[in-house]
């Protein structure tokens, strides 16, 4: 199946190469008439280049209904998808993403006993309902060391995990050691992810849902990218005012972490609910239906961990506070053990071949 996938993509980048009509829509086509043949290595790269803007589907003159069956888009968000599963060889995550939301269901159910049963022990109480006044903190219901070792550490080895992709994409596409420490291609290239350099198909937007232009799938990814950094920022100012001025939660509403907090989850909001809408109305036939578990699993975690964090925020005063709070925590923590294998690992594929194709035009 993964070399039918490298055979119908090489065939495709052949014609492209000898087309070149999309040489302007996106670096893709730049770095395909940098090569005369492409090994599975090259077309790796370049179905991890590709931000699935839709243009070279559109304005192909050999898409299907033709014989030639021309569709980038496709054949790269299905080997964009064969990467997270194959190229390392490990069958442990192939299955992972091959059925992400039994390990997503698996993952939470462990951890809602595991903080359940924690609850009853710090408490000594067996029911979660009604056990706090109306002033007690969440550490209350599970101490703040506790909390903090075992969000620690599923996010350390996450972490660890991507590293390890990083280093080990590096190798599969070619990058060398030395050659992964130019400041400047690191400056350009954290630019262009950020920004969604490539998302903005040469200027007129992404042929997302329809064909019709649209900046409508770019707005909703930075509404999402800005959420994660706001909330981020909030979560380090509530450590500030924690360890630092001795300043214990809960925080007033007007308070810094959760004003920081509200912000950054309806910005989170308002960009996967706007990216599951797009989905909707999105033309399917430029579209590799082998993903779709992955990219709904992803958002559908992410939604409920805002989600779930508002009705902590908003009931925390209350006798529903210790049971949001575990289902919270659970939904949190399978954010983070999910996260090397869910959608999110593409920003770090995406990100070393935003930088070699930098590497290559500045050469
Ligand atoms: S996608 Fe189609 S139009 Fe664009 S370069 Fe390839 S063959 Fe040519
Ligand atoms: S879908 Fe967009 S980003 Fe991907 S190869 Fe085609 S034009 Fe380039």
């Amino acid at each position: 199946m993964f070399d039918k996938n490298f055979e119908d993509a090489r065939f495709s980048l052949n014609i492209c190469n000898a087309c070149r009509y999309c040489e302007n829509i996106c670096p893709v086509f730049k770095a395909i008439e940098l090569r005369r043949t492409f090994s599975d290595n090259d077309i790796i790269y370049l179905a991890n280049l590709c931000h699935d803007c839709r243009g070279c589907y559109y304005a192909c003159q050999y898409a299907p209904p033709h014989t030639f069956d021309i569709n980038i888009p496709k054949i790269f968000g299905t080997l964009r998808l064969e990467t997270y599963k194959n190229y390392r060889n490990s069958k442990f995550s192939k299955d992972i993403v091959d059925k992400p939301h039994l390990f997503s269901i698996a993952t939470f159910i462990v951890s809602f006993l595991f903080y359940t049963i924690s609850s009853i022990i710090n408490t000594g109480k067996l029911s979660l309902m009604g056990i706090v006044d109306q002033n007690d903190s969440f550490y209350s219901i599970l101490p703040e060391n506790f909390l903090i070792i075992t969000m620690f550490i599923p996010f350390a080895i996450s972490l660890t995990i991507y590293i390890k992709n990083l280093i080990d994409y590096c190798d599969y596409i070619g990058i060398k050691k030395g050659d992964f420490l130019k400041l400047f291609n690191h400056i350009r290239s954290l630019k262009s992810l950020v920004l969604l350099e490539f998302l903005d198909g040469g200027g007129y937007g992404c042929n997302y849902p329809g064909e019709e232009y649209s900046f409508s799938r770019r707005i909703y990814h930075q509404f999402v990218l800005f959420g994660f950094k706001i909330t981020f920022i909030s979560t380090l100012i509530a450590a500030f005012m924690s360890h630092i001025l001795n300043i214990s939660p809960p925080y007033t509403f007007t308070s810094l972490p959760v004003i920081f907090g509200s912000i950054g989850g309806a910005l989170l909001l308002l960009g996967l609910t706007g990216l599951l809408y797009l989905r909707t109305k999105m033309d399917r036939i430029p579209y590799s239906e082998n993903v779709s578990s992955m990219d709904i699993n992803f958002i559908i975690i992410l939604l409920l961990s805002v989600l779930t964090g508002f009705l902590v925020l908003l009931f925390r005063s209350t006798t529903f506070m210790p049971i949001l709070l575990i289902i919270h925590l659970s939904i949190v923590i399978t954010f983070f053990i999910t996260l090397p294998f869910s959608k999110l690992q593409h920003a770090v594929f995406r990100y070393v071949s935003i930088y070699k194709f930098f590497s290559e035009i500045n050469k």
